[in-house]
């Protein structure tokens, strides 16, 4: 079964990859958000030619490849690009097998619990606190994350002193028995981080997420090594030379692979594995509920060293409103604190025509 014709629907924000084989069977992916309408070019440009005529059932090799055929474009958009192609496969030969990825990946489907992910800076501590105890009381969640410092904020916190109290505010309002996460988004230096780090060990935070620039390994390593706290990262890394890095150096205690940042489920599968070699467990990054956050529920019940918990967007503009005008079926409906990863094949999604004929479309196809 060869790769006959690969098309994308996108507009700036999120896009969709269709293949079409020769045998006119076909699967869904998606390439990442944001931008992805220059994505999408990205696509037709640098991905496609690599993958018209391939086997579209035997592709992991060919996923490598690409990433060595465009030696010269290291980084985020050949990465994004490559995971709306290896996303579409993988739902293409579940739908052939009639098996969900997650059982092509060696897991089953089933429960996952999630964490609550705020991704608000501009909310009171107050009001913070306020809708994440809703969440807890009227959806069972038991683990929530919320933010800290300021994305890439040198230091610099969105208003001041706004970090030293969310953090015990939200902190006592959701109480005992309830898993405590927060992100730093590259926000501090490493004195600072381990300053603010001090006190989310003094008020029952388990996770501090990228307290550093990402980029500078060291300084997040400094953190990890004076918190007793797991120091968390990895969202932005999308080449393996940086993951063997961070997991060879041990700069985090988890790894948070993005699988679409990344390039798709092969090359997270493989961060996974070789943390899982290290010891390290793995917590997929998925801040929206497109098929990020599904691609992870589906490698969450199938790795060995899978975090404990999903990422799940409580933000409306992410979040639901992105699932209902997205996919035909909700899959990420939650049920006493948990989500539900299931048998149908492939990812178990269809796209919603309203998206397809709204969407910008090119095509790349065999001559
Ligand atoms: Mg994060």
């Amino acid at each position: 079964m060869l790769i006959k014709k690969l098309e994308t629907f996108t507009n700036q924000t999120i896009g969709f990859v269709r293949v079409t084989t020769d045998t006119g069977d076909q699967g869904w992916g998606q390439i990442s958000t944001y931008n992805a309408d220059i994505t999408c070019d990205v696509f037709h440009r640098q991905i496609a030619r690599h993958a018209i005529g391939k086997d579209a059932l035997d592709f992991t090799d060919m996923i490598d490849l690409i990433g060595e055929k465009e030696l010269k474009f290291p980084g985020s958009y050949v990465r994004r690009a490559t995971a709306g192609l290896d996303t579409a496969l993988w739902d293409l030969k579940g739908r052939v097998e009639n098996k969900p990825v997650v059982e092509l990946l060696g897991g089953t489907p089933g429960p996952l619990r999630i964490y609550g992910s705020s991704m608000r800076r501009d909310i009171t501590p107050q009001d913070e606190a306020k809708r994440l105890v809703r969440l807890r009381d009227e959806k069972g969640i038991d683990a929530f994350k919320w933010r800290v410092g300021l994305e890439a904020g040198r230091d610099v916190d969105k208003w001041p002193g706004r970090t030293e109290e969310i953090v015990p505010v939200v902190s006592k309002a959701l109480g005992d028995g309830i898993a405590k996460l927060v992100d730093g988004n590259s926000g501090f230096s490493p004195k600072r981080a381990i300053e603010v780090g001090r006190l989310l060990e003094d008020n029952d935070i388990c996770h501090f997420e990228e307290p550093c620039p990402y980029w500078e390994f060291d300084w997040t390593k400094q953190v990890t090594d004076a918190l007793s706290i797991d120091v968390t990262g990895g969202e932005q890394d999308c080449e393996m030379s940086a993951w063997r890095t961070i997991i060879e150096k041990k700069t985090v205690n988890i790894v948070q692979p993005d699988v679409l940042y990344l390039g798709g489920i092969h090359r997270t599968m493989q961060v996974a594995r070789l943390a899982e070699e290290a010891g390290l467990p793995c917590l997929p990054h998925s801040a929206n509920l497109g098929l990020a956050t599904l691609c992870s529920m589906h490698i969450l019940r199938a790795i060995a060293n899978g975090g404990n918990y999903l990422e799940y967007s409580i933000e409306g503009p992410y979040s639901q409103q992105w699932a209902d005008e997205l996919f035909n079926e909700n899959p990420f409906t939650i049920t006493d604190g948990k989500v539900n990863v299931s048998d149908a094949p492939g990812w178990g999604v269809t796209i919603k025509k309203s998206f397809l004929d709204a969407a910008n479309y090119q095509m790349s196809e065999a001559e």
